[in-house]
């Protein structure tokens, strides 16, 4: 028996939904470089002034843990090698940056930690919730459809595998 940590459940048609609200809140529904920087700097303050981000040296971050987003401080904490990487359009480090914005919007108002046998179910589990949210702000689906893994890698500026995995999710939907 462990702690884990569990979200209100979300689907992927449920995450689809609310990355695609904003991104039209903010006109970027056709735009398949997704500035992620921009939005930690610029979109996420205007909207909440509650919020914080701050680029940290790796040794004020957990081990092995590049980035987070803690809800009761309202506050991203951001490595320097993750900030710079993404800057220079890292794929593996623009995802890390959309995975912490993911936490943010799905996550704000907290996660519960329950002591259980089983780790969370996908639909409940933070961390693949925060995922899924990246994916989709990076590669939208219904804007990849009909590019090929390379074509989604360049022009979204991400990496192989998310690439290759957001290839998967947007073809397995369009065949149901
Ligand atoms: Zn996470």
């Amino acid at each position: 028996v462990s702690n884990y940590q569990f979200a209100e459940p979300l689907s992927k048609s449920d995450i689809k939904k609310f990355v695609s609200t904003i991104r039209n809140s903010c006109n970027l529904s056709n735009i398949l470089y997704m500035p992620v920087i921009w939005f930690i700097e610029v979109l996420i303050p205007a909207i909440d002034n509650t919020f914080n981000y701050e680029i940290v040296e790796q040794s004020q971050l957990p081990p092995n843990t590049y980035a987070c987003y803690d809800p009761s401080s309202n506050t991203m904490k951001i490595s320097e090698s993750v900030y710079d990487g993404a800057c220079d359009n890292n794929g593996r480090d623009r995802f890390t940056l959309a995975h912490e914005i993911g936490h943010y919007f799905l996550h704000r108002t907290g996660v519960k930690l329950y002591r259980s046998d089983q780790p969370p179910q996908a639909f409940v589990n933070p961390e693949w919730q925060a995922n899924y949210f990246a994916s989709e702000l990076l590669m939208p689906s219904y804007l990849i459809q009909g590019m090929s893994i390379d074509e989604i890698k360049c022009k979204c500026k991400t990496s192989y595998q998310a690439a290759e995995i957001a290839f998967k999710n947007a073809n397995k939907n369009r065949a149901i």
